[in-house]
C-alpha cells in the first residue's frame, strides 16, 4: 500500500508554488492532476512510436494500435464491462452523452415520448436532451430534489410511465457531492421498459463503478477527472442498444465499405469512433486507470471520506458558512456559500494564498436557481489531498473573511 507521501510524490505538480505559496489544489472536480506515469506515457508515445492506428502495416502503427487497444481493455476492466466492444472512446463525458442523446434519440424517440433527467444535472446532461427532445417532439421531465440535495424518489416514481423511453441521471453530483441511489433508479426505469444513462464523470474518480452490477444501459465519463489526459473519455453502452443506434459521425474508421451508392458501417466500437482518435489520450488514460488500481479504489474512497468529514466539521465552524449539499451519502465535494459575500471574491483571495478552489455555478445553473444563489465555492478533494491542506483552506477562508467584512 502506498503512503500518502509516496502518492503525493507521484504527482509532480503537487510540489509547485503558486504566487510564492505551496499549491493547495482543491479543484479536482473540474480536473484532476496527473501522475508522472501518465505524463511519461504521453512523452514516450510521441518520442518512440507516434503513428496512426488501425489498418497500418508498418511497425510503428502496429505498436500504437496495440497500445491503444490495450488501453481499451484496461478501461473495460476498470468499469467491468462484459464486452470490449461496449467500451467506446470519446472526447469525454459531454461527447458520450451527446452520442446517446443524438443517436438513441433519432432512432427511438417519437412525438410524445418522454425522457427523464434530474434537477441536479450538469449542463452536459441537460442540453443534449433538450436539443433532441425539441427535434423529436418528445417531452423532458425533471426529478425534483429536497433542500439537502437529494432526489425525491417518490416524485421520480410518479414521473415514470409507459411513455418514458430513457432516464439520464448523474451518478454523483459535481456541485453537491450527492451519491444518487442509481441502482434503484435503474430498477424502476427498467420495470417501465425505459433505458438508463448514468453521467459518471464525478463517480469514477471516487468509487468503484461496476456497470454489470449497476445494470445501467449507458455510462459516460471523462479521462481527465481520473488522472488521465484531457480530450478523452468513455461511453459504455450495452451492445444490443449500440448496435441498434445509427452512427454519430461519418468518416474514416467507422465504415466497413463505402461506395457512392451505399455505405455499410463498421462493427462496435469503431462504428462510433469516426476519424483519427485521441490516440495518446487513450493510451494515457489506460495508464491512469492502472495507477488508480495500484493505489486501490477502496483506499481512495476511504481517504476521501476522511477528508470530507474533516473538512465538513471544520468549515461549519467558520462564521456565516452554509454548506450547499448535505445529502446523507456524499462524495468528497464540499460546496458552500458565505453570508453576504460573493463566491468569486472568496475564490480570488484564496488564490492569492495558492489555494485553488472553484467558484460559480459549476455548469448547474438550474441547481443554483433552486437554491436561490449565484454560485458556490467548491472544494473538491482527491486522495492526494491532506488534512493540512484542509487546514490551509480554513485559515485562508478566515483570512479572506476578515479582509472582506
Ligand atoms: N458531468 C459532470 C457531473 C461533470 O462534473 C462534468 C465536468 N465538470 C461533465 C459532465 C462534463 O465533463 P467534460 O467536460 O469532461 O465532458
Amino acid at each position: 500500500m502506498k503512503t500518502l507521501a509516496e502518492i503525493r510524490n507521484d504527482f509532480p505538480i503537487l510540489n509547485a508554488k503558486v504566487r510564492g505559496k505551496e499549491l493547495v489544489y482543491l479543484d479536482n472536480g473540474a480536473t484532476a492532476q496527473k501522475p508522472a506515469v501518465v505524463i511519461d506515457a504521453i512523452n514516450t508515445y510521441y518520442k518512440d512510436y507516434n503513428s496512426n492506428i488501425h489498418r497500418g502495416v508498418h511497425h510503428l502503427s502496429q505498436v500504437a494500435t496495440t497500445a491503444y487497444e490495450n488501453a481499451r481493455e484496461k478501461l473495460r476492466g476498470f468499469i467491468n464491462s462484459p464486452k470490449l466492444e461496449e467500451v467506446i472512446f470519446t472526447k469525454g463525458t459531454t461527447e458520450s452523452i451527446n452520442i446517446v442523446a443524438s443517436c438513441f434519440g433519432r432512432k427511438s424517440l417519437n412525438k410524445g415520448d418522454e425522457v427523464i433527467i434530474s434537477a441536479m444535472e450538469h449542463h452536459s446532461n441537460i442540453v443534449p436532451w433538450q436539443m433532441i427532445c425539441d427535434e423529436r417532439e418528445a417531452v423532458l421531465k425533471v426529478i425534483p430534489i429536497n433542500n439537502n440535495g437529494e432526489l425525491l424518489m417518490d416524485e421520480y416514481k410518479k414521473l415514470l410511465s409507459d411513455k418514458t423511453k430513457l432516464v439520464a441521471v448523474i451518478h454523483i453530483s459535481n456541485t453537491l457531492g450527492t451519491i444518487n441511489p442509481v441502482k434503484e433508479i435503474i430498477d424502476l426505469a427498467h420495470q417501465k421498459g425505459a433505458l438508463v444513462l448514468l453521467d459518471g464523470a464525478q463517480a469514477v474518480p471516487h468509487i468503484k463503478v461496476d456497470v454489470q452490477d449497476l445494470g445501467c444501459d449507458f455510462y459516460a465519463f471523462s479521462g481527465h477527472k481520473i488522472f488521465g489526459p484531457t480530450g478523452v473519455g468513455v461511453l459504455y453502452g450495452k451492445s444490443e442498444y449500440l448496435n441498434d443506434m445509427p452512427p454519430y459521425q461519418g468518416g474514416g474508421d467507422m465504415i466497413k465499405e463505402v461506395t457512392f451508392e451505399k455505405t455499410t458501417y463498421n462493427c462496435l466500437p469503431h462504428k462510433f469512433e469516426a476519424g483519427t482518435p485521441n490516440i495518446v489520450g487513450g493510451i494515457g488514460l489506460g495508464v491512469a486507470v492502472d495507477y488508480m488500481q495500484e493505489v486501490g479504489i477502496d483506499l481512495i474512497h476511504k481517504r476521501e471520506e476522511e477528508l470530507l468529514a474533516y473538512a465538513t466539521e471544520k468549515i461549519v465552524k467558520v462564521e456565516g458558512v452554509r454548506i450547499i449539499g448535505e445529502a446523507e451519502r456524499k462524495a468528497s465535494v464540499l460546496s458552500f456559500v458565505i453570508d453576504g459575500l460573493h463566491p468569486f471574491d472568496i475564490g480570488t483571495l484564496l488564490d492569492q494564498l495558492g489555494i485553488a478552489v472553484r467558484t460559480g455555478h459549476h455548469c448547474t445553473q438550474p441547481l443554483m436557481s433552486f437554491f436561490e444563489i449565484p454560485g458556490t465555492i467548491r472544494a473538491s478533494f482527491a486522495f492526494y489531498n491532506t488534512k493540512e491542506e484542509v487546514d490551509k483552506l480554513i485559515s485562508g477562508l478566515e483570512r479572506a473573511l476578515s479582509m472582506l467584512r
